[in-house]
């Protein structure tokens, strides 16, 4: 089958293996419809993830139908539309059973598919752990609809979760990319009173303005002064930082009042300071790391209930053998790309 692989750091290509097998009895292999691309992606290719391995077919972000599955699954059968999930998870341990899932401790806890483990840039994928790992599609649900659910909208449902938001509240978004939009939309579930989202990029603001007028927008640039006008308490209640850039998570904790949140589930290329000293007084709360994918199935029901829409976010469209392509636009943000859908179902395109 076909497979996209991470070759060595800076080479990404399309190779050819052998379709996967049930290795283990929780296991499952799904045959692929679509994957999309996601900016961690990049920074395994970039060489910024230092556990990924050689080798491996990329991506964590897929729908696909379930096409075999070891003897101790019980919650998904062939034949089943399902989501996959970015994190692989037991759901027994310390951290699963508190819904920690990113600190999984099973030997394939955490980050596996498609960073240590062949993931779903493919035609399949086997999923170990697949009882917790994929998702029943609800059948007005459509694979685009879904595309999303295991990894960016996790992410961006997690971050608007652990972010404590009230309907007073205002919320800085800083990143209008792929996160910070699945972020703003799980934002909006929270009803704050005023939602800001800080953005470079002019297309990506078009974006924001066209999609959800009632969001205000800024550029990092006016972001401090613009905040500290729109709130009475010296900035905002709550900072969400989806951005990653040098400059992003100094603005975000500047941009908090005192004693708000600042989540932080931007992955950085490179480490960041944390000046206590300035910061003293401040007394900042603090949230960070990776995604705790694990309200898939309530995420998937506010998309069957029409409360969350990420399928604006898919702007192009690609088949699995130009995916080098998809990768080229998502890459260097050509073309206004938001999200890319990578149609893997290669039977039908041949
Ligand atoms: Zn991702
Ligand atoms: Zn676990």
């Amino acid at each position: 089958m076909l497979t996209y692989t991470y070759i060595s750091k800076g080479t990404f290509a399309l190779t050819e293996k052998p379709k996967p097998v049930i290795q283990h009895e929780r296991d499952a292999v799904v045959k692929v419809t679509l994957a999309s691309i996601c900016s961690s992606d990049l920074h395994i290719k970039h060489g910024s993830v230092p556990r990924a391995v050689e080798g491996i077919t990329v991506g964590h972000e897929m729908v696909g139908v379930v096409e075999e599955i070891g003897s101790a699954v019980t919650h998904v059968k062939p034949g089943d539309r399902v989501t996959v999930n970015v994190e692989t998870f037991c759901g027994e341990c310390f951290f699963c059973k508190r819904g920690y899932v990113n600190n999984c401790t099973d030997k394939n806890g955490g980050w596996a598919l498609g960073c240590r483990i062949d993931g779903g840039q493919a035609e399949y994928v086997r999923v170990p752990l697949a009882d917790t790992g994929l998702n029943k599609i609800p059948d007005s649900v459509t694979d685009r609809q879904a595309l999303f659910v295991g990894d960016v909208l996790a992410t961006g449902f997690w971050a608007a979760r652990i972010s404590e938001i009230s309907e007073e509240d205002t919320v800085l978004i800083i990143g209008a990319g792929p996160a910070g939009i699945c972020t703003l939309l799980c934002v909006m579930l929270k009803n704050p009173k005023q939602i800001i989202v800080c953005e470079t990029d002019e297309n990506r603001i078009r974006f924001i303005r066209e999609h959800y007028p009632e969001v205000l927008t800024v550029t990092p640039e006016k972001c401090l002064g613009f905040v500290k006008e729109r709130c009475k308490n010296g900035g905002a209640d709550v900072v969400i930082e989806a951005a990653g850039a040098d400059t992003t998570f100094r603005l975000a904790w500047e941009c908090a009042r005192p004693n708000g949140i600042v989540t932080v589930v931007a992955l950085y290329e490179s480490a960041q300071t944390l000046p206590l000293p300035e910061m003293y007084g401040k007394n900042l709360t603090f949230k960070t790391g990776g995604v705790d994918g694990c309200d898939c199935d309530e995420t998937l029901r506010l998309i069957a209930e029409g409360k969350i829409d990420t399928e604006p976010l898919i702007t192009h469209t690609y088949p699995l053998e130009r995916i080098g392509e998809a990768y080229r636009v998502f890459e260097n943000r050509e073309d206004g790309v938001i999200k890319i859908a990578v149609d893997c179902s290669m039977q039908d395109n041949r």
